[in-house]
């Protein structure tokens, strides 16, 4: 399965000034594609990806105004097409319904500032020894944190706004599964709590974490309120991107943390889907949260993948906070504030988010066994029950 692994660069200053220009280049020739393929749709055209590629590239080459693109390496400029032909396509193909998922804007173009960054493929890059070497700019120093599981694919060279480099290789990592276990968990992803398990655990965002927004939002706070174009306003901007590094690297640290022990301690975790979620369709999903969500959902399927492990995440709407989950009973809607209730029906008592994680993993149990004809019993249960013969025809 392919990942990507990050490293930390620390490029010389003569270096930093090579990763500069061929950051500007890409960044020119991802503007120019958008450009040329807006101006063709507007003129009723079509253009080929091919024909895109030889005049944002091969052609703009030859004219004054774009001979110093020949400074960077052609790869490159070649991925930079890529990004922008599928930036553009997923764009074109969101509203026709081509495209699953939520709606996707119209490709902005890349600014100056702000986060920079050049994929090269194997014919841009090489490892030499402990250096990474990038054609036209020179071996990089890399601080390997921890070793590459084999020989990357490619790699994504970043430069983040707070002045931070960073190489993101794409390697294929062999799966590690796990000992087959037979617990299984529903969870709800929430605002206050992480994580809510269906057996009642409770995972909450670090103190540190919450800490470090209030003074990341401070700091937004001070930067809206410098002049533009003053020192002081990028000073104040330095000290933001810092901030904002400091809670994405807290956030994603938890986030890694939480995944993996979920994984660990279940043989399948069930989530509902943000796209369906009822959170997700309120003003809160705009919230700085939704990231936070969206990563912890990405890494249970990873690590879920990686371990041998199920991760499912329900597909249609669920009233899971409004339903009990011992007797099934739909009490109506409640307001965000209300965190226990007792059931009208049977009496139970609930938490409300381990009454929707419970809720949760029985809809994705229900899904599951719908899927596969039946059987949602853990492997080791299906394997023992073929060898002693009872196992349905054995295919
Ligand atoms: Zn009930």
């Amino acid at each position: 399965m392919l990942v990507r692994y990050r490293y930390r660069l620390c490029p010389s200053p003569g270096q930093q000034q090579a990763l500069a220009k061929v950051f500007g280049c890409a960044r020119v020739v991802f503007n120019d594609c958008l450009r040329l393929r807006e101006e063709c749709h507007a003129a009723g055209e079509v253009i080929s990806d091919s024909e895109v590629q030889r005049q944002v590239i091969t052609l703009a080459k030859a004219i004054p105004e774009r001979e110093w693109l020949a400074e960077a390496p052609s790869v490159a400029l070649v991925q930079a097409c890529n990004d922008a032909r599928r930036a553009y396509r997923n764009w074109f193909d969101s509203p026709v319904g081509k495209r699953k998922g939520r709606r996707i804007g119209r490709p902005r173009p890349r600014r100056k500032h702000g986060r920079q960054s050049i994929r090269l493929t194997r014919n841009g890059f090489s490892l030499r020894g402990e250096r990474l070497y990038v054609a036209k700019v020179g071996e990089i120093c890399v601080r390997w944190s921890r070793p590459l599981p084999s020989v990357p694919s490619s790699v994504t060279v970043i430069k983040e706004p707070d002045g931070r480099y960073y190489a993101s290789f794409v390697v294929d990592r062999q799966a590690a599964p796990l000992p087959v276990g037979d617990r299984e968990a529903g969870i709800d992803v929430g605002l206050d709590r992480l994580v809510v398990t269906s057996d009642g655990e409770i995972i909450a965002n670090p103190r540190f974490l919450r800490a470090k927004e209030r003074t990341l939002a401070r700091a937004q706070r001070a930067l809206s309120r410098t002049a533009k174009g003053s020192a002081n306003r990028a000073k104040a901007r330095r000290r933001v991107a810092v901030l904002h590094r400091k809670v994405r690297d807290t956030r994603l640290d938890h986030a890694h943390k939480t995944a993996i022990r979920l994984v660990r301690d279940n043989q399948a975790v069930y989530a509902e889907d943000l796209a369906v979620s009822g959170l997700a369709r309120t003003r809160l999903a705009k919230s700085v949260h939704d990231a936070g969500w969206a990563q912890l959902l990405r890494l249970l399927a990873e690590k879920a993948e990686h371990y041998g492990r199920t991760f499912h995440r329900i597909g249609r709407f669920v009233p899971s906070s409004q339903t009990c989950s011992a007797c099934g009973m739909n009490d109506g809607p409640k307001p965000l504030s209300v965190r226990t209730w007792t059931c009208a029906a049977c009496g139970a008592a609930h938490d409300r988010d381990v009454n929707a994680a419970r809720n949760i993993l029985a809809a994705g149990r229900a899904e599951r066994l719908n899927a596969c004809g039946g059987d949602v019993r853990p492997r080791h249960a299906v394997a023992a029950a073929g060898e002693a013969g009872t196992h349905r025809g054995a295919a």
